[in-house]
Order: C-alpha cells, then sequence, then structure tokens
C-alpha cells in the first residue's frame, strides 16, 4: 500500500523537530538537498493498520515570501506537485505562545488547497501563559483539525498520528483568498490560466524560486504578467501580509483568551533567571579561583 506523505512545516523554533522525533522516532534519514547544502530529514512513522506515513522536516520558514534558500525548500516542494515527495497532507507545527504569527504562514498553505493539519505545540506553557483556547472553533474558522500537542509532555502525538491516519478527512479548502488582494490583476490572471490556482502562480510570479521544477511553458506565460514594478508587487505582497493578519486577528479574537492575571509565567521565568545567574557566578568565581591561582 502506498505511504501518506507528510510535511512538517513551521515557523523557526516551533518544535518541528521535537514533533518530527515524537512521529518517527529511531526511524531517521539525514541527507543533503541536490545541489544545495540545506539539511534534509526525513523518516517513517508507523501508523494503525500497518498504514505508513513518510515525514519530510522541512527547514523552518516565516512565511511563502520567501527569503532564503532554505525557504525555497519550502516552497518549490508546495508549488511541484510532481515532486515525489509533494505531501498528501501539510502538517504545520505552531507554538501557542506566538499563534498569531505562526498562522500567518498557515493560511498561505491552505490557499495552495493542501489538506492541512494544524499541531498546536508547546501545549505544556498555556498553564503559565494564561492561555485557554477554543479548539472546536478554531478548526471551523481555519478549516482543519488540530492537535494540541506539548513534545516535552509526551502528549497528543496519538491524536496527531490519529488526524494523519485520517488525513483524507482534513479539508483542502482555503481559508481566505488572497486575490481579493488586488482584483483587477488576480481576474486577469484567472482569464489566462482557467485551471491554476491563483495563488500558486502568484507565488510564481513574486517569488525567486527554481522555475526548474515547475512547467516551462507555464512560467514563460507568466513572465508576461510581471507587468507591475518591483515595487508593485512588493506592495502587493504587503496587501496580502495585512490581510492575512486581519483574518487570523478576528479568529483569534474569539478563538484565544489570554487572562495574564492566571499565568504563573512571571514565578517561572524568575526561577530560571535565577538558576541561570547561580551558573552564571559560580563559572565567574572559579575563573577568577583559576587566575588568582596562576
Ligand atoms: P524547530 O526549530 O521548529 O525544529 O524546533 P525544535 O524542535 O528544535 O524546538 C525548539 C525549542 O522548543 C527547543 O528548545 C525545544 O526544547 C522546545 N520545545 C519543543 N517542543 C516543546 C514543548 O512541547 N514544550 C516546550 N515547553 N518546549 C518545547
Ligand atoms: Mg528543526
Amino acid at each position: 500500500s502506498k505511504q501518506i506523505n507528510v510535511a512538517l512545516i513551521g515557523n523557526p523554533n516551533t518544535g518541528k523537530t521535537s514533533v518530527f522525533n515524537a512521529l518517527t522516532g529511531l526511524n531517521q534519514k539525514v541527507g543533503n538537498y541536490p545541489g544545495i547544502t540545506v539539511e534534509k530529514k526525513e523518516g517513517i512513522c508507523k501508523l494503525p493498520r500497518g498504514v505508513k506515513a513518510h515525514i519530510i522536516d522541512l527547514p523552518g520558514t516565516y512565511s511563502l515570501n520567501a527569503s532564503s534558500l532554505d525557504e525555497n525548500v519550502v516552497i518549490e516542494l508546495l508549488l511541484n506537485r510532481n515532486d515525489k515527495d509533494f505531501p498528501d497532507v501539510a502538517v504545520v507545527v505552531s507554538d501557542v505562545e506566538n499563534l498569531k504569527r505562526n498562522l500567518l504562514l498557515y493560511t498561505q498553505i491552505k490557499d495552495l488547497e493542501i489538506p492541512t493539519i494544524l499541531v498546536i505545540n508547546m501545549a505544556d506553557r498555556m498553564e503559565y501563559k494564561g492561555i485557554s483556547l477554543d479548539i472546536p472553533y478554531l478548526e471551523k474558522k481555519l478549516k482543519t483539525k488540530i492537535a494540541l500537542v506539548s513534545t516535552r509532555k509526551k502528549q497528543g502525538i496519538e491524536e496527531l498520528k490519529q488526524l494523519i491516519t485520517n488525513y483524507k478527512e482534513v479539508s483542502d479548502e482555503p481559508c481566505l483568498n488572497a486575490s481579493e488582494v488586488d482584483v483587477d490583476y488576480f481576474n486577469s490572471l484567472r482569464k489566462a490560466f482557467p485551471n491554476q490556482l491563483l495563488y500558486k502562480l502568484w507565488l510564481v510570479i513574486t517569488q525567486d524560486v527554481n522555475f526548474g521544477k515547475i512547467d516551462r511553458n507555464e512560467v514563460e506565460t507568466l513572465d508576461d504578467f510581471k507587468t507591475k514594478s518591483k515595487a508593485d508587487l512588493k506592495r502587493l505582497q504587503q496587501k496580502e501580509t495585512i490581510k492575512r493578519y486581519q483574518f487570523i486577528n478576528n479568529v483569534l479574537k474569539v478563538g484565544q483568551t489570554i487572562d495574564t492575571s492566571q499565568a504563573k509565567d512571571l514565578r517561572t521565568r524568575l526561577d530560571r533567571i535565577l538558576t541561570h545567574k547561580v551558573w552564571g557566578y559560580l563559572i565567574f568565581f572559579l575563573i577568577l579561583l583559576v587566575i588568582f591561582q596562576a
């Protein structure tokens, strides 16, 4: 039977690699993407009923408006349905303390109409921060299934495996539509490419990715659409980002509550600083001791 292709995507430091490790255990392989020094981590996750998932831990990226080699790897994979690693399901890993920023990338992936699961990681931090989430509401508004995970506490991983197993039930509908950013521009794009995903075309136009992986004819015709100046395209990208944050703010206004009076964070932070300070002083005095001995 066919393996389920899973791509782990997310902002840096959201715990992607921790989720990858929790899913794949020791069944991992680390290599490089052909021709570049970006690390490629892949692994196998065993799911119920003998099903296997092939999991790729993609480089951290803040958005699909790529600006680095690492980020290009992510967008090239997501734009190329013929790639053998093209995901059946994308798993976006977010960190509960930075949901707003993390969801920007999530909404972009949804616009590519790839079935997408949302992992909200670091759930162990919620109590400290006084954060509570209305998961059913968030699932409805973000058109997804959510796994609330703490890799540190080893919670939510089985639920995530369940969601991956049943990935066919995960929506591939976009949750907002970037083409509303400039209706005229996108309407002309739609006319020229009636069967193509507008957001994908938009990314090909604005990104400096390796077009070798995308149909050549398509790209050459697309070049005609670069009629706008670079500054114009940049301005449209900014409008896109603003539109996405408006959507995200509206969703979080209801779906997320942060009650700082409930947060136990100050104490834990103080504890942490104190223990760090103690180590700092110890090392400092050890160095002094060594100097005076010498
Ligand atoms: P990546 O950059 O997205 O691959 O993130 P990593 O897996 O390297 O994790 C980034 C940091 O977050 C590390 O210091 C982890 O120990 C920490 N981290 C990962 N998962 C959790 C979690 O569930 N809870 C907490 N509190 N920290 C976590
Ligand atoms: Mg990592």
